[in-house]
């Protein structure tokens, strides 16, 4: 029988406050979802700031649920638990430093292109901080595209990102 729940990941960056802790309870938040388990979680990141280079580095990771939220659900509670864990957005500020923030990079096999929401994420197929951990988390993993993770991530460079170990 076909299964009811979807494969969804989820990148988590954070550089305020306490990243690693704000990481690691969001990917708690993640895993006490409605209608929602979390499978694995990679390991933590320490990556170079995107945009804007006058803020702290930051930390990463990507989660693997599977999910019977549709999703926009999903979108609005990723950005319910960004809310509180503090993450203000800040109107016209584009990669500004953050205390949270959760992205839809993948629901399936679903290709979204709505005013909210873009799946796959637009920055999945280029950002070495989320190829990296979305790799070691799934390895064989597809895009809907056809396109193979490890070939995004062996065309990425691996310049400013650390896997943090223990
Ligand atoms: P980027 O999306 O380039 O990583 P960002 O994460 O800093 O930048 P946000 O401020 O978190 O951007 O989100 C801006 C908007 O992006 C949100 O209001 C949301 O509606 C929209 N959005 C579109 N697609 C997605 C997605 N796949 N995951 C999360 N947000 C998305
Ligand atoms: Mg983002
Ligand atoms: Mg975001």
């Amino acid at each position: 029988m076909a299964s009811l729940y979807t494969a969804a990941y989820i990148g988590l960056g954070s550089n305020l406050g306490d990243p690693s802790a704000q990481v690691n309870s969001a990917i708690k938040a993640l895993a006490a979802l409605d209608n929602t388990r979390l499978l694995v979680a990679s390991s933590l990141y320490r990556s170079a700031p995107m945009g804007p280079q006058d803020q702290p580095e930051y930390i990463n990771a990507v989660a693997h649920l599977e999910t019977r939220l549709e999703p926009l659900q999903l979108l609005h509670e990723l950005q319910r638990i960004e809310a509180e864990h503090g993450r203000v957005r800040v109107e016209g500020e584009r990669w500004g430093p953050r205390t949270l923030d959760l992205d839809l990079l993948l629901y399936g096999n679903e290709v979204i292109q709505d005013e909210e929401l873009t799946v796959p994420h637009v920055g999945l197929h280029e950002r070495n901080f989320v190829l990296f951990p979305l790799f070691e988390i799934a390895p064989e993993l597809n895009l809907p595209d056809g396109r193979r993770v490890v070939e995004l991530l062996n065309a990425c460079p691996l310049e400013g990102l650390e896997r943090i170990i223990g």
